[in-house]
């Protein structure tokens, strides 16, 4: 892949970013804030680089939510369109994809965003959804609707003209495809970048077009721009189109189940992940010692959750549960304390427990990401290093004992 000269496109029919924005009960998630950060980042330096005015457009669904739709501008969007029914309460899949789907093909909703655009516009150029488990869902099936390409999971964003040649894509001549968005997740545990192009298909027996780019962004990845309740910016009001087919799956009532583990309640949290895998059932027994040292809650990674070992003792295979994973596919924790024990530090985990107020991380690899992300990195392997932990978390309580 190499980067070309910028070429100047006069007729455009893929034009602006649409970021669609997830709510629960009517409260926005902090992810919209983080994609509307990275949307203006990116479409303010596209917007200087291409001489264009594309713009940053939030989609919001939802009930009695317009004056929210002030809150989106303030913190990026220079338009939100906004859809608004009591069927779109609460997230169901069918009828979002059906409603996002219109939106990002409706002519009007972009003449009233941009007069300048809106007759050539076709479509978004690009779209952003969160990588949660809403988000990830509803990404793929309004991707399908509107027959293009999707990257999930993405922490890093770049928009670029690059050359590209290709067997199926160009057959095998060299192109340019200018306003690019270059997606980037991390994969392997973060040891591999992937980059991922959404790219048009040039090869003259089999044409087709390939936008909006659109991607899945991990929580927790980017930052918001500080709000400025001076910005200004337009909210469109969407009228959906529902068939009755759409409606055919009804919310009768609702009721959010609490998990079993409580987190919250316990200033403490260990975390073990694969790095137990040499003698899982005794290294378990070793994070459980330490767990009750601290009046601590355990939690795991997401690959531990998948049960690949075979733990006899059945206290101990108990902290082998979806429930305890931390991370986007899991819980998202804030302790004072964040033990992470055999964890290399993956983008999903990390989003899960960044707001830990002090982390501490013990593996034998300096170069795990996981070393970035803590206050102190205890080198060393855990079968050694958490005896000694404990062994001093002793004599500590006996000292203050004492004392006391
Ligand atoms: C869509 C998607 C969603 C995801 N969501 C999540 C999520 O929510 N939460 C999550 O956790 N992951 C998630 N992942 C997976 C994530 O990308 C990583 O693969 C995963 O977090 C790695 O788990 P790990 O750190 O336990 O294992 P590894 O990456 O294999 O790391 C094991 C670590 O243990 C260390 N180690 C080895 N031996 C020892 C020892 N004796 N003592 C101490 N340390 C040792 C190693 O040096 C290594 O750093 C997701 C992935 C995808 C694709």
């Amino acid at each position: 892949m190499a980067r070309s000269p910028t070429l100047g496109i006069s007729d455009e029919k893929y034009r602006h970013l649409y970021v669609v924005m997830e709510h629960e009960e009517g409260h926005l998630l902090q992810v919209n804030f983080e994609m509307l950060g990275e949307a203006r980042r990116l479409m303010d330096e596209f917007n200087s680089r291409y001489s264009s005015e594309e713009k940053v457009v939030a989609i919001l669904l939802g009930h009695e939510m317009r004056t929210q739709c002030d809150k989106l501008i303030s913190c990026g969007a220079d338009a939100v369109i906004y859809a608004d029914s009591p069927e779109f309460k609460y997230h169901r899949n069918l009828i979002y994809t059906r409603v996002i789907s219109q939106i990002a093909l409706n002519k009007d909703c972009s003449k009233k965003i941009s007069a300048q655009y809106g007759d050539e516009f076709q479509r978004p150029r690009f779209m952003f959804f969160s990588a949660d488990d809403t988000g990830r869902h509803l990404s793929a099936t309004v991707l399908a609707e509107l027959d293009s390409g999707l990257a999930s999971d993405i922490n890093k964003l770049v928009i670029d003209d690059i050359e590209l040649k290709h067997e199926h894509k160009t057959k095998g001549q060299v192109e340019k495809y200018n306003k690019t968005l270059e997606m980037y997740r991390p994969d392997f545990s973060g040891f591999l970048w992937t980059t991922i192009l959404c790219l048009d298909n040039r090869h003259p027996d089999n044409r087709k077009d390939y936008h909006p780019q659109s991607c899945s962004i991990i929580p927790g990845v980017f930052s918001p721009i500080p709000s400025d309740s001076s910005r200004k910016g337009i909210i469109v009001d969407f009228a959906a189109i529902l068939k009755p087919a759409d409606l055919n799956v009804k919310i009768l009532s609702r009721k959010a189940v609490k998990s079993p583990i409580d987190f919250d309640s316990h200033k403490a949290i260990v975390s073990f992940g694969r790095g137990i895998n040499e003698s899982p059932e005794e290294n378990i027994a070793l994070i459980d010692i330490l767990k009750r040292e601290l009046d601590a809650e355990v939690g795991i990674s997401l690959p531990i959750s998948k049960k690949p070992y075979n733990i006899s003792n059945s206290k101990l295979s108990a902290y082998i549960t979806p429930e305890r994973v931390i991370g986007t596919s899991g819980r998202k924790v804030a302790p004072s304390v964040y033990i992470a024990v055999g964890i290399s530090g993956a983008m999903q985990h990390i989003a899960g427990m960044k707001e830990s107020e002090f982390v501490i991380a013990i593996n034998p690899d300096t170069d795990s990401a996981i070393r970035d992300e803590c206050d102190i990195f205890i080198k060393g392997r855990m079968e050694e290093v958490l005896p000694i932990l404990v062994e001093e978390l002793k004599q500590l309580k006996a000292i203050v004992e004492v004392r006391s």
